[in-house]
């Protein structure tokens, strides 16, 4: 049972764990209840409840996780917090972001309220599969909506090489239509975060990002300077555009 929560644990409660165990064992015949309990407390404490419990690898299998959601949702915040947890736990992370134009690739990705986290700007799904390093542990890709279709294929490659991969992006464009190859990522990720943001209108749920400049391009690069959070009742899609609300 151990051998299950080594790879998560730091040495020195490992250490604590083991002599706890072996006094128990020989202590007396409440072994048994003793190891429940430690394993009760280990759940409850040690772990946060969601992704770390996923570190626990019983086939050496890494895995896909998508988050999802409008503009200003928090999409980039959740990513930096598994990183930033990720990096505390000591293990080898590397984060990358598609190369939009020259705001998009300095070298972090960074959430609307201000937080960062180094990454490394790409062109291409094969340049970020180029730039792999075999040690890595867990690969972060911010803005996922902005790869070509092989994300794909790299981010199953990946998980399939024993990596932890977390992929955040836009699921619905400007029009409501869902964001090049999220909907496909969604498809095939074991573990989906939906998040959303607070309708700058009237303040309920927020599902969609509103364009509010002028402009038919997919791609619009801005942020509370050209879109806005809106709820369904709030979000007027693009006359313009072909869209699943019209
Ligand atoms: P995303 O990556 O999904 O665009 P970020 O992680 O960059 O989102 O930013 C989330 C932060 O944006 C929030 O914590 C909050 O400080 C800020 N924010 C600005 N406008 C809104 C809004 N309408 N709803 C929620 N958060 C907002
Ligand atoms: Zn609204």
């Amino acid at each position: 049972m151990l051998t299950e929560w080594a790879g998560v644990m730091p040495p020195s409660r490992l250490r604590i764990i083991t002599s706890f165990l072996t006094l128990s064992a020989l202590s007396d015949h409440r072994a048994d209840a003793n190891l429940s309990f430690l394993k009760f407390m280990i759940d409850e404490f040690a772990f946060d409840n969601t992704e770390e419990r996923r570190k626990n690898r019983q086939n050496g299998a890494g895995w896909i996780e998508v988050i999802v959601g409008s503009m200003f949702s928090g999409k980039s915040e959740e990513l930096i917090r598994r990183l930033n947890r990720a990096r505390i736990a000591r293990q080898k992370v590397q984060v990358f972001k598609p190369k939009i134009d020259a705001r998009y690739s300095v070298g972090e990705i960074a959430s609307h309220s201000g937080q960062k986290h180094d990454s490394k700007p790409v062109t291409t799904a094969a340049e970020l599969m180029a730039a792999i390093d075999e040690s890595t542990q867990v690969v972060g890709i911010d803005e996922g909506q902005f790869f070509d279709a092989d994300i794909v294929k790299a981010a199953n490659e990946l998980a399939n090489r024993g990596m932890r991969v977390i992929v955040a992006g836009l699921d619905q464009d400007y029009t409501g239509t869902p964001f090049g190859p999220m909907p496909h990522l969604l498809s095939i990720a074991e573990f989906i975060t939906k998040i959303h943001a607070i309708c700058v209108k009237c303040g309920q749920t927020a599902n969609y990002t509103q364009r509010t400049v002028e402009s038919d391009a997919l791609v619009e690069v801005g942020a509370s300077d050209k879109y806005e959070a809106r709820c369904r009742k709030c979000f007027v899609p693009h006359a313009d555009a072909p869209t699943l609300h019209e």
